[in-house]
């Protein structure tokens, strides 16, 4: 799971994140949502350390995210992160984008590394997309590459930053369905998405953000069904 307690972050005079707290129990999925420029992806980044806060603590798989004594890359071992853009490695097939991570970070030999990556492939639907190369598949196909790349390390927890955002709109159901399917297998989830019905459905707890607070946060029935602030009333009324 994931404990926030106090969370400051600040560039340079401007301060982003104005004091979070948020936990997520372990099997849990929370999505984020808020207006642009609310902090979301500067919430999550501080949970991967991506970035440094200036003051609160993360508790992430175990770890305490914000002491600056711990082993960043053991941590990171157990956290997936999945982007906007997917990232692939061009030059590398599906099969090594999924493999490369296990090889060199975790010394898993090449062999079982390919049938953890064959399992999390044929997990996200791509069985048969082994051998392609990113620039062979389309937008929904390398994110949902880019989410097997992710499992492949075989995370504790997995971070989702508007995965879908940037996919033409046919192909946005497939790469849901692989998160939804995720979720159903118990994965400890944070989604910052857009996606109201999928929220809506599959988050066990929704925040929302804006300004560098959480205003609002909690079951998806209440926080999107019957928001209580203004500022989540005004944030659905033009999302929804
Ligand atoms: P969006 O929905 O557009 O992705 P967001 O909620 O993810 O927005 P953040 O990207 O976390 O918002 O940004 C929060 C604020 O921090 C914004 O005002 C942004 O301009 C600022 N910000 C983000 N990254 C940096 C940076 N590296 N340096 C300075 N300011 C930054
Ligand atoms: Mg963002």
């Amino acid at each position: 799971g994931v404990t926030i307690t106090d969370l400051h972050k600040s560039y340079g005079k401007v301060e982003v994140l104005k004091g979070i707290d948020m936990r997520v129990e372990p099997g849990e999925v929370v999505c984020l949502i808020g207006p642009s420029g609310s902090g979301k992806s500067t919430l999550l980044r501080c949970i991967n350390v991506l970035e440094t806060a200036n003051s609160g603590t993360i508790e992430v798989a175990g770890f305490e995210a914000t002491d600056p004594d711990v082993d960043l890359d053991v941590m990171r071992r157990h956290v997936g992160m999945v982007f906007q853009q997917f990232n692939l490695f061009p030059q590398m097939s599906v099969l090594e984008n999924c493999t490369i991570a296990q090889t060199k970070v975790l010394k898993t030999p090449l062999a079982k590394a390919q049938e953890i990556a064959r399992d999390a492939l044929a997990k996200v639907g791509l069985a048969d997309f082994a051998d392609r190369y990113p620039d062979q598949l389309s937008g929904g196909q390398q994110q949902r590459v880019a989410i097997a790349r992710a499992l492949s390390m075989q995370p504790s927890l997995m971070l989702f930053d508007e995965p879908t955002s940037a996919l033409d709109p046919e192909t946005v159901g497939d790469v849901l369905g692989v998160m939804r399917q995720l979720a159903d297998e118990g994965m400890t989830m944070i989604v910052v998405t857009h996606e109201m019905a999928f929220a809506r459905e599959v988050a066990d707890k929704v925040v929302f953000m804006d300004g560098g607070v959480v205003v609002e946060q909690g079951d998806p029935a209440d926080v999107i069904g019957d928001p209580q602030h203004e500022r989540t009333q005004n944030f659905l009324s033009r999302v929804l």
